[in-house]
């Protein structure tokens, strides 16, 4: 089978912008046709139907999905999505973005993720918990903690991992701790996992000015989204002395010129619910910020919004990628012709990961580790993560997405090389 790629700018799609950069390694790496389209291919997909009883008594029916890029490396790993946006291709994407994402910080997995068509702002708490039981139960026969470990992602949080978890125990017969991770802490999660995504964002954003002769107390950044990524970030690149002049949420976008008051942003948050109606800055649109004069732009909502409509009106000269597929093809395009130095997802929030699999050793082991040698081993995996790909880009003469593209899928084939093909 001929894998179809996407090789001009019309790229419509998480999915056509992932096997787009699949392409481009699989050439850069001399790889043969075969080869490709196994790497291009989910290992497994399974869409299930999720059958809600709502609160009032009547019914409605969500499709999920669970889809495995690969595990020629370890188990399958990846974030559960709850939005009404999410479709096969999407989760087929993300999948494929975790492989070469695991792959390229080296821990033992391989590449899944999960979603379901459900928009979580609509239902109660009680509802949420039983949509997540159900598709846990559907979709049972894949997971586990040796086969695939489902972690939060958008629209998805510790309490979903919780009811996870425990679906999955009730049903084998014991407690599993291992089945997901981003647990709350109680139950076997791992100190500084909340913010570890964040920690590895801003960790590589200061690595990225540092390496663009830029001092943190004399940048500015703007961070678009203010979830689990999003907040965390702008929290710790304030800390550092960057002054963050916007963030936004779905809701809107906040400026100041010398750099929102970060904390005082949570704590409105934390009481409203949103960014908008912050007294501490001036409203801007949503769009604009992405526009803004800034050294770093973190894009930490959603994918696909950098395009080829707006890549050059781009004024900051970094791009940090705290979302997935912030970035399309075409977009990558015209900020690589203007010299905007972009640190690609698999890198950038790599940090989530990278936690993930700390907790997993953790829960495995049933031993725990204090918050600072999670952090410190975080600090030193982004880091020499950060280093291995600006080496290999500055060899290769590549971008720093088709580098950390390239090593992620060199690793993968690799494993799958030396295990061999069976049968
Ligand atoms: P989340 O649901 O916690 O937060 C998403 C945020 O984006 C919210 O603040 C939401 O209001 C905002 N948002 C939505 N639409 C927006 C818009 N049009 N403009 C501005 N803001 C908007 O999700 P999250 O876990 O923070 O994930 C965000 C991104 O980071 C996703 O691409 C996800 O795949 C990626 N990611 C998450 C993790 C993790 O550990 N949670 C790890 C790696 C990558």
């Amino acid at each position: 089978m001929a894998v179809e790629v996407v090789a001009d700018s019309a790229t419509t799609g998480p999915l056509d912008d992932a096997r787009a950069q699949l392409a481009f390694a699989i050439e850069h790496l001399g790889y043969g046709e075969g080869i490709h389209t196994l790497l291009a291919t989910p290992r497994r997909e399974l869409t299930v139907s999720v059958p809600l009883r709502r609160d009032d008594g009547g019914t409605e029916v969500f499709i999920g999905h669970r889809v495995q890029h690969n595990f020629s490396r370890g188990p399958a790993k990846g974030g559960l999505r709850y939005s009404a946006f999410v479709d096969l291709d999407e989760v087929r994407a993300l999948a494929m973005w975790m492989t070469w994402k695991c792959a390229l910080v080296d821990v033992p997995y391989g590449g899944a993720k999960g979603g379901i068509t459900i928009d979580p702002t609509r239902y109660s708490d009680a509802e949420l918990e039983r949509v997540t039981r159900r598709y846990t139960s559907e979709i049972m026969p894949l997971i586990g903690p040796t086969q695939d470990i489902p972690a939060p992602d958008v629209g998805t949080d510790e309490r979903t991992m919780a009811w996870i978890m425990d679906t999955y125990s009730v049903n084998v017969g014991h407690t599993v701790p291992g089945v997901v991770t981003g647990k709350p802490l109680a139950l076997g999660g791992s100190l500084g996992r909340a913010s570890a995504t964040s920690r590895g964002v801003s960790h590589v954003a200061l690595l990225a000015l540092e390496h663009r002769g830029r001092a943190a107390s004399r940048s500015t950044a703007a961070v678009q989204g203010f979830g689990k990524v999003g907040r965390d970030t702008a929290r710790f690149l304030a800390e550092a002395g960057v002054r963050v002049r916007a963030v936004s949420d779905v809701t809107g976008a906040v400026f100041r010129e010398d750099g929102l008051d970060i904390r005082a942003l949570m704590r409105h948050v934390d009481t409203t619910g949103h960014v908008a109606g912050f007294s501490g800055g001036e409203a801007i649109d949503g769009e604009e910020l992405l526009e803004l004069d800034v050294d770093v732009l973190v894009p930490a909502a959603l994918e696909g919004v950098l395009t080829e409509a707006n890549a050059d009106r781009v004024r900051a000269g970094i791009v940090v990628e705290g979302a997935n597929g912030p970035t399309t093809k075409a977009a990558d395009a015209v900020l690589r012709e203007r010299d905007v130095l972009v640190v690609p997802d698999i890198l950038a929030n790599a940090g989530g990961v990278v936690v993930s699999y700390f907790e997993w050793v953790q829960a495995n082991q049933a031993y725990w580790w204090t918050e600072a040698e999670v952090d410190d081993k975080l600090r030193r995996r982004m880091t020499s993560s950060w280093r291995a790909v600006l080496e290999y880009a500055d060899r290769a003469h590549l971008s720093l997405r088709e580098a950390a593209t390239c090593m992620g899928v060199e690793r993968v084939w690799e494993a799958h090389r030396l295990r061999g093909l069976y049968p």
